[in-house]
């Protein structure tokens, strides 16, 4: 019996059934029949003494056939649970034979089978977590049962896979084989048989654990503590609680009763949507096929401040060489030695050997002459943020740089095409904007300039992959995709001030709904001067005089931020804690009565609703303009990159939970107050979906 991915194929006395559906033996109704079939034809053939279940190289099997999710053929029978009770009820010995990975569904099906046997780097694990699941085809009730509660748990909670030889010596894995895999299970098989082993259903064995009830006592504690914001990882304890109280089956029925109710909770939502966003953020469909991707060896960077070393820091981690250059002897020698200290700092954490940082430090030239970049793959500038600079530095790059280098800069807001003007190579030209600190920060914002050839974009895209950044493309205006949004978040946050809030009661009611750091916080933390400084200078660009807002009189009077000691807040020396300060309050009723303002008392849930609804309206002008590709990417930007709370899913699929009509209805209400800004009316988009009954995504 062969389908199109099962073999059944027979080696003396041992039917061998393989799965061969690439990728990864995705275990979707095709597979599941197939597998099913051939054990059929095994267990009736009466030559057959034991069945050999296997994969490729590449795969047992990495679990769930994602595309099936939502089609009929997802529940069509045999599904997996029924299919691991065939497996296990096979009158005939079954040994699973693993290679490569066996994750999640993969993982179960193995433990259906009597005994397992393993190459000693085969990935064994039960990511489903990582999808605010859990394992819902009895992954929680047989794998304590081999290997105990507390090893199963911390398997199950972190959703990590572990190699098959850590498991040698325990019932989960028999043997570890050296040498071809088959060959070794067929003859384990046959030892099986000849010894008149048992058939070892897993469904069966006790759990000698006697420490196992303290121990689910101590996890369900510090797991409920570490993600408040996820119920599955308690989900997943308390399903294994039930090997300990419960018969098998009632404990398998459990498991899936709590499977379903997560796979419709907004959370895993969440999750399973940024898992396909990121994915679908690499995609870029505009590109020809054969575009061909330069080869990116040798790596400049221009500016060893807070963001060029940074910077510098993600390509000797990936083992790029780096040529790092500055203006002055001292301004290098600081980044240099701000980039040893942080690599210092993982190596006292243990992340890092002494052996590893000095390969990484090895790997930068520092050098104060443009001429170091001649033979540079890709050059990205990191120098002030100011039009006259970059103009310098794009000049003298186009001077040294040899034909077919990417020309990048890191600008936060300035015109991209502008830049690319500056040279003779527009093509060469893009925006790679990462976020501080650089090496930390997962996102990267790719700006294509109208100019940026396909490869260099293509390049960059794939490079981003190798520095393990989640990158999204942006197209070019004023901040790009996050920093325009956050303008709009900023103004609302400001707007809530005036208006009668305080600083520290519109932070708590973001960082409550789930931001890592309110919006004051966090200018407090990046310094209040930036933005001072840049209305300065746009109201003398239009020629007008300055209409200072609060933020304007806290600079005026000296408070920059956590730099100065007090911004928003007041900080003690020596402490990052910011603490409500009665100077602010005071600066802001002066403020307001200048205005004639009454304050009025607002509440956290109207707090949210601006701020996030001014991200959301923003980024819906962002989308139409087709500054980003699609609503995902934007939520990718403010998940990675913005500290938006993971359990929400991004600004933009938090609106599509709320209801974009519900939307709508706030915006055009505050649209409607008596001197509300121009921005609040809702974007043309926002209002023909919500009318549509459409959502985002
Ligand atoms: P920074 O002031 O910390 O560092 C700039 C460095 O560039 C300085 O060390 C300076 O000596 C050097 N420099 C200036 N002119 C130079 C020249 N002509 N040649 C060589 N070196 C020169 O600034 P930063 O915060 O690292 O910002 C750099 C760029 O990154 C700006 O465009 C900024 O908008 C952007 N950016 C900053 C952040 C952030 O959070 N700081 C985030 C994203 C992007």
């Amino acid at each position: 019996m062969n389908t199109a991915c099962v073999t059944c194929q027979f080696d003396g006395d041992t039917a061998v059934i393989t799965m061969n559906k690439p990728p990864v033996n995705g275990l979707g109704f095709e597979l599941r029949d197939g597998i099913a079939r051939a054990l059929d034809q095994a267990n009736a053939d009466a030559a057959v003494k034991a069945i050999v279940l296997t994969g490729t190289a590449k795969a047992f099997s990495g679990g769930a056939d994602v595309t099936e999710f939502g089609k009929p053929n997802q529940l069509r029978e045999p599904n997996l649970r029924v299919l691991i009770a065939l497996l296990e009820n096979s009158p005939k010995p079954v040994v699973a034979a693993i290679a490569g990975v066996c994750l999640g569904g993969g993982l179960e099906l193995a433990m259906g089978a009597h005994f397992r046997v393993a190459l000693a780097d085969a990935s064994l694990g039960l990511p489903e977590v990582k999808l605010g699941l859990l394992p819902g085809a009895g992954g929680t009730q047989r794998l304590p049962r081999l290997i105990g509660v507390e090893a199963a748990l911390n398997i199950i909670v972190s959703g990590n896979p572990v190699a098959a030889l850590r498991f040698k010596g325990t019932p989960l894995i028999d043997a570890i084989i050296d040498g071809d895999l088959l060959t070794g299970a067929v003859a384990f098989a046959r030892q099986v048989v000849a010894e008149g082993r048992p058939l070892r259903r897993v469904r069966d064995l006790q759990l000698g654990d006697p420490q196992a009830e303290a121990f689910l006592q101590f996890a369900r504690k510090t797991v409920a503590a570490s993600s408040p914001n996820f119920p599955a990882p308690l989900k997943c304890v308390e399903a294994i609680a039930h090997v300990i109280s419960k018969p098998f089956d009632e404990g398998l029925r459990l498991e899936r009763e709590a499977f379903v109710a997560l796979m419709g909770s907004p959370e895993s939502r969440a999750l399973r949507y940024v898992f396909a966003a990121e994915r679908a953020a690499a995609k870029l469909p505009d590109l020809p096929a054969d575009t061909r991707l330069r080869t990116i060896a040798k790596v400049g960077v221009i500016g060893a401040g807070t963001m060029g070393g940074g910077i510098t820091m993600n390509f000797l981690n990936a083992g790029l060489s780096v040529t790092l250059l500055e203006t002055k002897q001292e301004a290098l020698d600081k980044g240099l030695a701000t980039i040893r200290r942080n690599y210092e700092n993982s190596m006292k954490k243990g992340k890092l050997t002494p052996a590893q940082v000095e390969q990484r430090m090895a790997l930068v030239t520092p050098t104060l002459d443009f001429g170091g970049f001649a033979d540079a793959d890709l050059v990205i500038e990191a120098v002030f943020e100011n039009m006259a600079v970059k103009q310098q530095v794009f000049e003298a790059l186009d001077a040294v740089c040899k034909p077919g280098a990417i020309l990048a800069s890191n600008t936060s807001y300035l015109d991209i095409d502008r830049i690319a003007a500056f040279t003779r190579r527009p093509a060469d030209v893009l925006g790679l904007h990462f976020f501080s600190p650089a090496n930390v920060m997962r996102l990267l914002e790719v700006v294509r300039g109208a100019a940026t050839a396909p490869a260099v974009l293509a390049t960059c895209m794939a490079l981003a992959r190798q520095i393990k950044k989640v990158a999204v493309v942006s197209g070019v205006c004023d901040g790009f995709i996050g920093n325009r949004m956050l303008a709009r978040y900023g103004a609302a946050a400001s707007g809530l001030i005036n208006a009668g809030a305080l600083p520290q009661q519109v932070d708590a009611a973001l960082q409550q709904f789930g931001m890592a750091m309110g919006p004051f916080r966090m200018g407090d933390l990046a310094g209040l001067d930036i933005g001072w400084a840049t209305r300065q200078r746009k109201a003398a660009e239009a020629g007008v005089a300055m209409n200072p807002v609060v933020a304007d009189k806290l600079c005026e009077a000296g408070r920059f931020g956590q730099k100065t000691g007090a911004g928003w807040y007041r900080y003690e020396a020596g402490n990052r804690s910011p603490l409500p300060d009665p100077v602010t309050e005071t600066l802001i009723a002066q403020y307001r009565s200048e205005k004639g303002i009454t304050p009025r008392a607002i509440g956290a849930a109207e707090v949210v609703e601006r701020c996030i609804y001014a991200l959301v309206n923003e980024g819906a002008r962002i989308l139409a303009e087709g500054i980003a590709a699609r609503a995902s990417d934007i939520d990718l930007v403010y998940l990675n990159g913005y500290g938006f709370p993971l359990h929400r899913g991004g600004p933009m699929l938090y609106a599509d939970t709320v209801g974009l009509p519900n939307v709508v209805r706030s915006l055009h209400a505050i649209a409607a107050e008596p001197g509300a800004d121009a921005s609040w009316q809702p974007a043309p988009l926002l209002v023909k979906l919500a009318e549509a009954g459409q959502t985002f995504n």
